[in-house]
């Protein structure tokens, strides 16, 4: 019997199994019908600060209300909007959605520095600082900053453009975040060189950083190089009190993770907040 080698030749043309399967197909196709009809929402996770507990900010994710199909997570829709081109209009209105409500947090006396994630082939846009400026005339100059996190593959992969990219978004006064740190391949010659102010740890290191020596050793060594570099230093993917406490005598400067909040939608954000030094820390 030779069963196995059938399972196997079969399981390769399993059509789910195809990066262009129809519902792929569709999804892309999709998407921008998606953006004109509010379709995609931002939710926002909070970050503290590990030296006094003090909410520093959110990050805005991404997600997508599917008439049919339900909640579609970014994961599932942000790498075929890489794909097709359609991140740009993505990018250009989660930037905008994310301004608007920093706006209202700032009108209901709250500063909140508001992160959001972008995408390499944003950091080619050229056009890119110019909407970044456009809106900060449009929000009252951003009052609370805005910080972009950027991947550790995406500066990587062609690290003279990113500085270009980069330095003029520094000009500006944005935060630059080097996001998912420590999954990617970074040569140390080009992190010294880039013109970041945060290393974002990824959550890989962090989730089992309770009871995980390796892990443990992981987040100490990527804390000290930035450290050494002079960068600021987050970590996602906090899911318990001991991680947040070895974070914060390790020396982290923020955290964020599940252990403190969940992402939110503005109103559930804005209630978690009202209730937030009974609530936790
Ligand atoms: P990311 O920027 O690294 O975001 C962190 C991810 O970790 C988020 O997943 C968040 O919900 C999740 N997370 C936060 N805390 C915890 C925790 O304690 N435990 C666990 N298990 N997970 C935690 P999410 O929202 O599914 O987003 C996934 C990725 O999609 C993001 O990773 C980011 O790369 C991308 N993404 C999300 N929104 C956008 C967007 O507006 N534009 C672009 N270009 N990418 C986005
Ligand atoms: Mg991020
Ligand atoms: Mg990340
Ligand atoms: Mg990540």
């Amino acid at each position: 019997y030779s069963c196995k080698g059938h399972h196997r030749a079969f399981a390769i043309y399993r059509p789910e199994l195809n990066k262009y399967s129809l519902q792929r197909l569709s999804l892309m196709s999709e998407l921008r019908s998606a953006l004109a009809e509010g379709q995609l929402k931002l939710y926002y996770q909070p970050k503290l600060m590990l030296a006094d507990g003090q909410v520093s900010g959110a990050e805005c994710l991404i997600r997508w209300i599917h008439p049919v199909h339900g909640f579609i997570p970014p994961d599932q829709f942000i790498p075929l909007a890489e794909q097709t081109g359609a991140i740009r209009d993505v990018t250009r209105w989660a930037l905008k959605e994310a301004m608007h409500q920093q706006q209202k947090w700032s009108q209901a006396g709250l500063s909140l520095n508001m992160a959001v994630n972008i995408s390499p082939l944003d950091l080619v846009d050229m056009q890119l600082p110019d909407i970044v400026a456009d809106l900060f005339s449009q929000y009252n100059g951003n009052q609370g900053g805005l910080t972009l996190e950027v991947t550790e593959s995406a500066v990587m992969s062609d690290p003279d453009m990113a500085i270009r990219a980069l330095e003029k978004l520094k000009s500006m006064g944005v935060i630059l975040s080097i996001d998912d740190f420590g999954t990617g391949y970074s040569s140390m010659a080009q992190l010294k060189k880039m013109p970041v102010h945060e290393l974002k740890i990824d959550k890989a290191f962090v989730l089992d950083l309770a009871t995980n020596s390796e892990d443990q050793i992981m987040v100490n060594t990527l804390l000290g190089l930035a450290r050494h570099l002079g960068l600021k230093t987050v970590a996602e993917g906090v899911e318990d009190a001991s991680s947040l406490a070895f974070l914060k005598r390790a020396g982290c400067h923020k955290a964020q993770g599940f252990y403190m909040s969940k992402p939110l939608p503005a109103a559930d954000f804005d209630m978690w907040l009202k209730n937030y030094p009974e609530s936790s820390s």
